[in-house]
């Protein structure tokens, strides 16, 4: 692709916030791009951003700083598009002479700043209404197509480089989240007994509950299996990211066990520090499965990291993701940053499969300080809680339903499809249903045209992208 022809962007220089909004969209369109002071005589097509130019192909408005403060949006469908609108501020069609007749920079903003993710406290209806398609995607598709009727230069979206390795348009990132290793371990009775030291119904009710676990899974089938796990990836020459929690186990709702605990590792007592150790060496990743604290205090993150650090000292740290998605828009991503994460994969939807940041491709937290490609979102689209409501009602298998959701990703362009499968709902009684469950999903897919991909394979192809389609005007 020659440096010569590209989208031009005229936008004013100190609109960097908006700029990084704007690279978002234009990566999803997909064809190279460049921010210029004016038009120069060898552009694709011309875009004027918060200026008035009369030259230019297509003028999309200022974001509209409402968007900051709005805490619920509302939906609308024009042309077959779905578009997030500021309340009172509707658009009537989306382009009008010229001129993007929505606000599409103020979509962006309310969707990459995590905004859309307060909505899951706030109104979670309206939540699970926005998770059902990848708006912003679907947004920036439309804006490619009004791009490609109004300008002269259609024919050069012929050549549009692809999107991942080997041509795909789809690539999927399996990952799964620890958040037991034993169902009803020693070391679980230990926790219990030192944090409900006054409350002896609680522990009565809980030891109970453990016993019951013992009793119908018997002492081999309530550990986790990892092992099961990681021989049908291998099969399938497929590497995941598993994410362990370090954290603090007396915390309620967080996970109950330490890196040292004990874990049936194909038939022998194994450390768990040393499984994933072991596994890492093999290609697969590890990152942190953050407490719930630690999505909001740095104290907590940082005594997480120093613990998973001092048990596995050489491993490739990269990756987080927080338990239970528990995720505030205002602090966990700077916490992040700070503790030099590269990836975030904690922004997600609990009750359904879908798009709780608008869009299935990864995306650059925005930043104020314009530090750019410091920190990834690549969201989840799809949980094997939700899986297992599905397997419930439909007995055999949850294909459809990832049939179903690869269609809509498609559909908008593209992305990646992240998926969670936890280790414990692959144990115990309904475990190897589960597995089954798993194993059908993976050769589904493999039928299909995707890139499977690690986390940190996703970053490297999403910067090598980026480096592609962003042409520098220097
Ligand atoms: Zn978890």
């Amino acid at each position: 692709m020659g440096k010569e022809r590209a989208i031009e962007i005229r936008i004013p220089n100190n609109l960097t916030f908006e700029k990084q909004i704007l690279s978002e969209i234009f990566i999803r369109i997909g064809y190279p791009f460049a921010f210029v002071q004016s038009f120069t005589s060898i552009h694709a097509a011309k875009i004027a951003y918060a200026v008035n130019d009369d030259v230019a192909d297509i003028f999309i408005k200022k974001m509209d700083d409402d968007w900051k403060n709005i805490s619920f949006p509302s939906t609308t469908k024009i042309e077959n598009t779905w578009l997030v609108y500021l309340p009172g501020k509707k658009p009537t069609t989306l382009i009008k002479k010229k001129t993007l007749d929505f606000d599409i920079v103020g979509m962006g903003y309310f969707f990459l700043s995590g905004k859309a993710m307060e909505l899951e406290k706030k109104n979670l209806h309206i939540f699970i209404e926005l998770c059902k398609y990848p708006l912003f995607d679907i947004a920036c598709d439309s804006l490619k197509k009004i791009i490609i009727t109004s300008t002269d230069y259609a024919r050069l979206y012929s050549n549009t480089p692809s999107l991942w390795p080997n041509n795909a348009k789809l690539a999927v990132v399996i990952s799964h989240d620890i958040d037991h290793i034993v169902m009803g371990g020693i070391s679980k009775v230990r926790y219990i007994f030192s944090n409900n030291r006054n409350n002896f119904q609680n522990i009565k009710k809980k030891i109970v509950k453990i016993m019951m676990e013992l009793y119908n899974y018997g002492p081999k089938n309530s550990y986790a299996k990892i092992d099961r796990c990681i021989e049908i990836e291998k099969c399938a020459d497929i590497r995941s990211t598993f994410f362990v929690y370090a954290g603090e186990p007396a915390f309620p709702f967080n996970p109950l066990y330490l890196l040292d605990d004990i874990i049936l590792w194909k038939n022998k007592r194994v450390h768990l520090f040393k499984v994933l150790y072991g596994i890492e060496k093999e290609g697969w990743e590890i990152g942190l499965h953050g407490s719930i604290c630690a999505s909001q205090e740095e104290n907590y993150l940082q005594d997480e990291y120093n613990n998973i650090v001092r048990r596995l000292p050489n491993i490739n740290l990269m990756s987080i993701r927080h338990h239970r998605l528990s995720f505030d828009y205002e602090k966990t991503w700077d916490l992040h940053k700070k503790r030099g994460f590269l990836i975030d994969s904690t922004i997600g939807c609990n009750r359904i499969n879908g798009f709780a940041a608008g869009t299935a491709f990864p995306f650059t937290v925005l930043d104020n300080d314009n530090n750019t490609d410091k920190l990834l979102e690549v969201p989840v689209i799809v949980q094997d809680i939700v899986v297992n409501r599905y397997i419930r009602k439909h007995y055999n298998s949850c294909v459809p339903l990832i049939k179903d959701i690869c269609e809509v990703i498609n559909n908008s362009g593209g992305g990646v499809l992240t998926q969670i499968w936890h280790i414990e709902r692959m144990s115990g009684r309904s475990g190897n249903k589960m597995l089954t469950c798993f194993k059908d999903v993976l050769s589904y897919l493999a039928g299909l045209h995707v890139w499977f991909a690690t986390l940190s394979q996703v970053r490297e192809a999403w910067l090598e992208k980026k480096k592609e389609l962003i042409i520098s005007n220097e």
